[in-house]
């Protein structure tokens, strides 16, 4: 059954993204190669970032192995990881560093608030021995949009690591990955960049991964190896996923043709602000009430007796796929905008939902 994904990743993609992968590429082929070097390029681009500060390393895997694959390459035995957390994702970094054995702190905020910074510098006045900083971007647990501002300026002023997981945003917003002086940015291939899954990237300062060779304690997942190797002419150290990098790299053609990211952060924030007001008068109401970002939606059950299943299995009869909610003392779901999604799509989801409602009340 076809449908489309309004979910936070993976998404609905273009047909000619879908198309580019009905070639079989090998991996040490010229072409190939110079491709993985264009997607690097491109994604410097994407960030503003300058070529002699900043480097791009693609890993193999899932988001979450990018993520893993920088905490376990870049925070040495010295150091000392402050990790701000309000959701799902930043307990997964949590998780990460416990499993990797790393020295860390966790800052935990209730999932539909955001972390603070006078709080950030309270932690870091009262432990000197703090190096470093994670958090997340946009956290899709509940689809509030994180501020780094304040955050990134503690971090840069005390010379700290900076690390943030900008999986769910970057490509979707701008982001000043210089001004905010970030050390590392992960994201991946199949979130708003529109490509599919199958690799992340890492967008990091060449000094810091230079400084950190040491310090990786995984053979595949060490960024310091997979960076030099790649640099070199664009070969992965071991198989890349082929097929998902022709995708992603028709996906950044794509972003280009649509204007860039700040044109695709309008599509996004209009996708939005159209579902969330249409939902709103249908009886849905949004959970995060401020900085809601532009890329997911938690909204609460409409009552007690809600039957996801039944709404879930309803929309995807219709050509709807949706996710359960993830916060998790809150009866919820979420809705998703990115993606091929325009506002078509929204009024045509809030159509089949209005239905359901009738149907579900008769
Ligand atoms: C999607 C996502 C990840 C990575 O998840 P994977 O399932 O490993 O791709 C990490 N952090 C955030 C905020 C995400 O949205």
């Amino acid at each position: 059954m076809e449908y489309k994904l309004l979910t936070p990743g993976p998404l609905t993609t273009s047909r000619r993204v879908k198309e580019v992968m009905m070639v079989d590429h090998c991996t040490w082929d010229n072409d190939y190669k110079a491709i993985t070097q264009d997607i690097r390029q491109r994604l410097l681009t994407l960030a503003g970032v300058d070529e002699t500060e900043y480097t791009v390393v693609l890993m193999q895997g899932s988001g979450s192995f990018g993520v893993e694959a920088v905490l376990g390459s870049e925070i040495g035995p010295q150091d000392h990881l402050l990790i701000c957390s309000n959701g799902a994702y930043g307990q997964r970094i949590v998780q990460m560093s416990d499993r990797l054995g790393l020295n860390y702190s966790v800052y935990q905020v209730p999932d539909q608030e955001m972390p603070q910074a006078d709080v950030v510098k309270a932690y870091l006045d009262h432990d000197p021995t703090i190096t470093s900083i994670a958090m997340v971007h946009s956290e899709t647990t509940s689809g509030i949009l994180n501020d780094l501002t304040e955050i990134a300026a503690l971090a840069k002023e005390r010379n700290l690591l900076f690390i943030v997981d900008a999986m769910s945003s970057f490509g979707g917003v701008r982001i000043d990955v210089a001004g905010l002086d970030i050390d590392f940015l992960i994201s991946s291939a199949n979130k708003c960049i529109q490509g599919v899954p199958g690799f992340s990237f890492i967008i990091g300062k060449k000094a810091e991964i230079e400084q950190r060779k040491d310090f990786a304690r995984s053979l595949s997942l060490d960024i310091y190896s997979q960076y030099k190797e790649m640099d070199k002419d664009g070969k992965w150290r071991f198989t890349s996923p082929t097929h998902t990098v022709l995708a992603f790299h028709q996906a950044l053609i794509e972003l280009e043709e649509e204007g860039g990211i700040d044109e695709r952060y309008l599509r996004y924030r209009n996708n939005n602000q159209l579902l969330r007001s249409e939902m709103t008068a249908l009886g849905y109401e949004p959970v995060i009430k401020d900085h809601q970002g532009p890329f997911i939606t938690s909204f609460y059950y409409p009552e007690k007796e809600f039957d996801f299943d039944s709404f879930y299995n309803y929309l995807k009869e219709h050509g709807f796929v949706i996710y359960p909610g993830k916060i998790s003392e809150l009866a919820c779901f979420r809705i998703g905008n990115i993606g091929e999604i325009y506002a078509e799509d929204i009024k045509k989801l809030t159509k089949v939902i209005a239905n359901y409602k009738e149907m579900v009340v008769v």
